[in-house]
């Protein structure tokens, strides 16, 4: 079984993972957590470039380029593997990041966006993928909380510059919300400003019951 979870920065990806994994593993699922970009030794170097700051120079279509790559080869040398020994496999970002931040916000045309789908991923989907949605001041407010901002930065009124980034934000979680209900099958939309483990119990309901069926 492949899960991914996708969502904005602070919409508690890592926990859930955490906690999902650690309930399936007690009534003996054998689990892989991974994460994007990276996952795989040859990703996790193009993580560094991509997140370090040292692609900034990169064209918008070599970075969208690289994501498909590490995704390829974390597909090839984790994911598939663990499927293969019927594990299930938790993956922090795949496929619909990219539809989001390159594709959506990120100026990359549809056509390149599909040609890269396919040629990094070809059909394996994940079999279900769980949307963690947050309002974007809420899910910018506490990813700028775990960089360490401080209170007053965070309280202070929008300038021009925050209220782009709120605007981008906003956009992200429409283009997840747009995909989840496009692709109804594979998605659930789960509200991530309740708490924790409200949210790990709705998380354990929806993946047991893809296991039963
Ligand atoms: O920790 P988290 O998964 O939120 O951070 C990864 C970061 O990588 C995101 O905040 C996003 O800026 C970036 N990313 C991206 N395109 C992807 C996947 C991740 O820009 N396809």
């Amino acid at each position: 079984l492949f899960v991914s979870f996708e969502g904005g920065e602070g919409a508690g990806k890592s926990t859930q993972i955490r906690l999902l994994a650690e309930n399936l593993r007690a009534v003996g699922h054998t689990v892989v957590t991974t994460r994007e970009p990276g996952g795989s030794v040859g990703a996790e170097a193009l993580r560094h470039v991509l997140l370090s700051g040292a692609a900034e120079p990169f064209g918008v279509r070599m970075e969208a380029l690289l994501f498909a790559a590490a995704r390829a080869d974390h597909l090839d040398c984790v994911i598939r593997p663990a499927l293969v020994r019927g594990e299930i496999v938790l993956c922090d970002r795949f496929v619909d990041s990219s539809r989001v931040y390159q594709g959506v916000t990120g100026n990359i045309e549809p056509p390149l966006m599909v040609a890269l789908e396919r040629v990094s991923i070809g059909t394996s989907m994940p079999d279900l993928t769980l949307v963690l949605d947050l309002p974007a001041d809420v899910g910018l407010q506490r990813a700028r909380r775990r960089a360490g901002a401080s209170a007053t930065a965070e309280t202070a009124t929008p300038d021009r510059f925050e209220k782009e980034k709120l605007e981008i934000h906003e956009k992200r979680r429409q283009g997840f919300l747009d995909i989840a209900a496009a692709e109804p099958e594979r998605c659930r939309v789960l509200d991530a400003s309740l708490d924790v483990e409200a949210i790990a119990r709705s998380i354990l309901t929806e993946v047991t019951q893809v296991i039963a069926a």
